[in-house]
């Protein structure tokens, strides 16, 4: 009560909690975040938030913050000074270095960096010699990236989440964001006052299926069969976008060929959904265009990942549905910067940008860096580490354990650094903390202590680094759709917390590199700018239309967006107007840094023969002849690495006892490279008449935030009183 204008400030910040990207007005008083409204003018929040987004402050201010360094002694915590953990921390580093090489650490970057520590986290570890890094994507999303961007070109979420509400139909597979993204459900259900026909495909009935005209309960892990028995209805009636299809895909025919053996009754017996609910599912999508298709990990989180992507992205060109408004393949990422992190960030095979590792990549950034290409060839100490690629977040420890049970993985680590990253969500828990037992460090960098500080049973050789969290410090971030919005400073750092690119920094000095990682970027008490790293990241990552969203467009834009008016929001609302929040990327910066985004993917103005883009229908499909499945293995395991979620697998079934009910020649189709995609043979055979899911597991589809009933529909905005006081 004691909030007055005097030594108050209004701070514009992007809500933390989830991949929407809910714009927060932070109320600060003399230095202290006192209160938060939701951003009433806001085109994709629109005066709502949900329970999560409404608590970011206390993210901030939450008191089991990590308030100074500590190290782990006779298994206890003690505090100790910067200047001890920093040397501590970079002498056993540059030791490890010594005896076996800089691929002996293993650097965990996050989803929660904003895009320029993302981006310079990448630019650290490539400096330091390595490609061993990677992010929460591997875990949440790895297989959306390889199935969308082999279908489409982007690997990305094609529209926005409020041009969602211009669907005449939205299929919800594997996700449920009533609970997991909950603002986004504003839009559907304007869809739903508009007349949009909603089915929810999910073994549970979730928050999301209450609002369902058609609930589909389906065998978890049977997805492909599902959309296959969907696709075959569309085309046994002539239900398919024959035009678009002629005009803009190949390979449809393959696909039509592979779907044609997934009859109805063939899929009621794998998926235990009734043929009438099949084809039902078939009718609405098809018969209400556009349609739009929205996954999450309910999808994605399974050993055929891709494969489920591929086959969703194949039903949304065979129904016209990608490159218009109210259509799309919608694809919710979890944190609210894992879009960000992977566009520009660590990710172990790539360089930012998608760029991949080969030499004209490294020479690109080596450019860009203002450093000498043979000089960063030396770090890594020869051309084939350089360009191989590194370790992933699920599979580290299978190195550390010599535990090769899936893919080969470096099996010199002595030493991994958690830089905002915790394993909560994934599997083979203590397969991960035996492997942290047996390095020479851990590290954890981190606002909170997290469950990896918690879980590793060590008596020592662990230290926790306390960094700050997003609100204490600035920079862009990219939400779901791809829109890359501004993040104000809402607070100085708290406690001893230090920014993580300021704990790049001086880590880098220790080592030796920090001025060639800034050389184009000014540093100011050991901070470098981030206006500065946004301006390299727009100097190099063209590849995705990152070049136009230049630190000063997205402050403008953070400010101009306050223009909307939210009452008439709706009356004003058409295809794409209205759309934008951030500058959604591809964002283009030359000439003159004026594209304004782009809130929905792929230009269908022109014609493939004019250089427009053509869909490709048939990877996958075509190796084989026999399932998408037994051609997608080689992508699940290759393109994304992998995804982490081996659970029905030769390994499985002889951990199972089952083994023994493959045929010897079954038995060699499932210990050789398409193992883990032969539908129509042994494994799914085995899996069914054991009552199991033959691909993948239902715990994927419960990964959704446990909070109560936190949907606020249709909340009309109010106007809060603290907030005309403190607007005066
Ligand atoms: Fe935050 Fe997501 Fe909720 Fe929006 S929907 S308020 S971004 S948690």
């Amino acid at each position: 009560n004691t909030v007055g204008p005097a030594n108050t400030e209004l701070k514009h910040t992007v809500c933390s909690h989830c991949s929407v990207g809910c714009s927060v007005d932070a109320i600060v008083h003399n230095g202290v975040w006192v209160r938060q409204e939701t951003a009433f003018d806001s085109p994709i929040n629109m005066g709502a938030h949900c329970a999560k987004g409404a608590s970011v402050r206390e993210h901030g201010h939450g008191e089991h913050r990590l308030r100074y360094p500590m190290k782990l002694v006779d298994g206890k915590y003690q505090r100790i000074s910067w200047d001890q953990a920093l040397n501590e921390v970079g002498d056993k580093l540059l030791q490890l270095r010594q005896q076996a090489g800089p691929d002996s650490i293993f650097w965990i970057g996050s989803s929660k960096h904003n895009n320029e520590q993302a981006y310079l986290l990448r630019k650290f570890v490539s400096m330091w010699g390595s490609n061993n890094t990677d992010h929460q994507a591997r875990i949440c999303h790895s297989t959306t990236v390889a199935g969308v961007a082999q279908t489409y070109g982007y690997g990305a979420m094609t529209n926005s989440f409020n041009d969602l509400s211009h669907s005449k139909a939205v299929l919800f597979i594997g996700s449920n964001p009533s609970e997991a993204h909950p603002i986004s459900m504003l839009h559907f259900l304007h869809a739903k006052e508009l007349g949009a026909k909603m089915i929810v495909v999910d073994p549970r009935f979730t928050r999301t299926a209450r609002f369902a005209h058609h609930y589909v309960r389906i065998r978890p892990g049977t997805d492909i069969a599902f959309v296959w028995g969907v696709l075959w209805h569309i085309f046994e009636n002539g239900w398919e976008d024959k035009e678009y299809i002629a005009a803009r895909t190949y390979g449809m025919e393959e696909v039509r060929r592979e779907v044609a053996k997934w009859t109805p009754q063939k899929v009621s017996d794998v998926t235990g959904v009734p043929e009438a609910a099949v084809r039902q599912a078939a009718e609405m999508l098809a018969k209400n265009r556009p349609s739009s298709v929205v996954w999450c990990m309910g999808v994605t989180q399974h050993h055929v990942g891709t494969a489920n992507v591929r086959t969703l992205s194949i039903l949304q060109l065979a129904l016209g549905n990608i490159g218009i408004a109210g259509g799309g393949a919608n694809i919710y990422r979890g944190h609210d910067n894992v879009q960000g992190a992977t566009d520009v960030g660590p990710n172990p095979d790539s360089l930012p940008g998608y760029y991949g590792l080969a030499e004209g990549a490294w020479k690109h950034f080596a450019t860009v860096w203002g450093v000498d290409y043979e000089w960063l060839l030396s770090r890594f100490g020869s051309k084939e580490l350089m360009e191989k690629p590194g370790t992933t977040v699920s599979r580290w420890f299978d190195g550390v354990l010599e535990s090769n049970d899936y893919v080969d993985q470096p099996s010199n680590l002595r030493a991994v650094v958690y830089w905002g990253h915790a394993p909560n969500s994934q599997t083979r828990l203590p397969d991960m903390k035996a492997a942290m037992q047996k390095l020479d460090m851990l590290v954890v960098i981190d606002p909170y202590p997290t469950m990896t500080a918690a879980m590793h049973g060590r008596k020592d050789g662990v230290y926790l680094l306390p960094a700050t969290t997003q609100f204490e410090t600035q920079g862009s971030c990219t939400a779901s759709n791809r829109s890359i919005q501004w993040r104000e400073r809402v607070i100085q750092p708290l406690f001893e917390c230090k920014t993580d690119h300021e704990i790049m920094y001086l880590f880098a000095k220790k080592f030796g590199f920090a001025n060639e990682m800034c050389k184009n970027i000014k540093v100011v008490n050991n901070e470098p700018v981030i206006e500065d790293i946004l301006r390299e990241i727009n100097r190099s990552c063209w590849t995705i239309g990152y070049t136009g969203c230049s630190p000063e467009r997205l402050k403008l834009h953070m400010h101009n967006k306050h223009t909307f008016n939210p009452t008439t929001l709706r009356a004003e609302y058409g295809p794409c107007k209205g759309d934008y929040y951030g500058l959604p990327w591809p964002c283009w910066g030359t000439p003159e840094m004026k594209h304004p985004g782009t809130p929905i993917l792929y230009d269908l103005s022109k014609p493939i023969a004019e250089g427009g883009l053509p869909f490709r229908a048939n990877w996958g499909v075509e190796y084989k002849g026999e399932s998408l499945l037994a051609a997608d293995g080689s992508t699940n395991m290759d393109s994304e690495i992998d995804t982490g979620y081996p659970e029905f697998d030769h390994i499985f079934l002889k951990r199972l006892g089952w083994w023994a009910e493959l045929t010897p020649e079954e038995q060699a189709a499932a210990e050789g490279k398409n193992w883990k995609t032969d539908l129509s043979g042994g494994i799914i055979r085995v899996a069914i008449k054991h009552g199991c899911a033959p691909f993948g597991n239902a715990r994927a589809r419960c990964h959704v935030w446990n909070f109560p009933d936190p949907v606020p529909v249709h909340r009309e905005p109010l106007m809060s009183p603290r907030r005309d006081l403190v607007k005066q």
